[in-house]
């Protein structure tokens, strides 16, 4: 292994960039030349490569998004495209390729390292729906501040008996709402992989205003519907008793300084992305198993959607 390169895809997600740092640090540190590509596969595609040093990737530990920067590339989905992309680093005489990025950029990961470059993926999303790891890089970023928003939502439905409906980014995958909803003390949560009724909403908040509660907070994830659609109902269907208002943080939750569990997290699955194609793995996953990091095939990765924890569900409904 002479060359490596490194590209961010999909969403971006808070830590990306301190993967990116330690790939390159560690690939440099191994005596390999390392490249930077731009805008993901479409980058790829139209050959945005840049060698980088030890200064090209000063500062990036603590930055969110992606200095790389992240794209999405339709002609990836073609026949033609993982080979062509595969052509093109042969060309270049890159050896291994590190993908950071969701499922999606891992099955285009999956294609190129079936035309023979070796490829190891970095699970990097804000959603932590990827099967083989327990946590992926920009999870518990864009934990904090979910339950940043809804600590000062709170705030002022306290001032103001107002009840808050906060919508999570999650169109399929409810592990953001969950923890970010936890840890923001919301007193009820919405989640795509668990069956909700409106009427055991309006009981609940019923239940609560009899015990003297003035205001609630619910997280419902973009999957299981929308904030403004259960505001419209429960102000329709609680006699106007209440006060409700819709919060969507939307992008917020992807952008920000990475906290120091992402920092330390991507960190780690840098260096070992570079170790694995220094031992010659291809096609696998670094991912997170009860603190360990492991190898796990591409194909596991992409099989399916990570579902949520029902244990800490029951207990967020039970604290909550
Ligand atoms: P994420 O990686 O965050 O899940 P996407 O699903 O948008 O994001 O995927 C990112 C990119 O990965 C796509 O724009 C496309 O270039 C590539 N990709 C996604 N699915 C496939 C696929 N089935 N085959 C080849 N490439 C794919």
């Amino acid at each position: 292994m002479k060359k490596i390169a490194v590209l961010t895809s999909g969403g971006d997600a808070p830590g990306m960039n301190a993967a990116v740092r330690a790939v390159v640090r560690c690939g440099l540190v191994a005596g390999l030349r390392m490249y930077g590509i731009r805008r993901g596969y479409e980058g790829l595609l139209e050959g945005r490569f840049e060698e980088m040093d030890n200064y090209s990737v000063s500062g990036l530990m603590y930055s969110g998004g992606s200095r790389l920067e992240c794209a999405r590339c339709p002609e990836m989905l073609e026949p033609h495209g993982p080979e062509a992309a595969a052509q093109i680093l042969e060309r270049r005489e890159i050896d291994g390729l590190v993908v950071i990025g969701g499922d999606g950029s891992f099955r285009g990961a999956l294609k190129i390292a079936e035309h023979g470059i070796k490829v190891i993926g970095l699970p990097g999303t804000i959603d932590n729906d990827i099967p083989g790891t327990e946590r992926t890089i920009g999870f518990d970023t864009a934990c904090d501040t979910l339950s940043w928003v809804i600590e000062r939502l709170r705030d002022t439905a306290e001032s103001h008996h107002r009840t808050f409906v906060v919508e999570a980014m999650g169109r399929h995958s409810g592990w953001l709402a969950l923890f970010g909803g936890l840890a923001g003390g919301a007193d009820v949560i919405l989640l795509p992989e668990i069956p909700w009724e409106h009427e055991a909403i309006c009981q609940t908040i019923t239940r609560r205003m009899t015990e003297g509660r003035t205001f609630h907070l619910v997280v419902i994830a973009e999957g299981a519907g929308r904030a403004t659609d259960l505001v419209s109902w429960l102000q329709a269907n609680l006699d106007g008793e209440l006060e409700v208002r819709a919060c969507i943080p939307g992008h917020i939750q992807r952008g920000g300084t990475p906290t120091t569990l992402d920092r330390v997290l991507a960190t780690r699955m840098g260096q070992r992305a570079v170790q694995a194609l220094q031992a010659g793995r291809t096609a696998m996953m670094i991912g997170e198993a009860k603190g360990e990091l492991a190898e796990i095939p591409l194909t596991e990765a992409t099989g399916s959607c990570r579902t949520i924890d029902k244990e800490l569900y029951d207990l967020a409904m039970t604290v909550g």
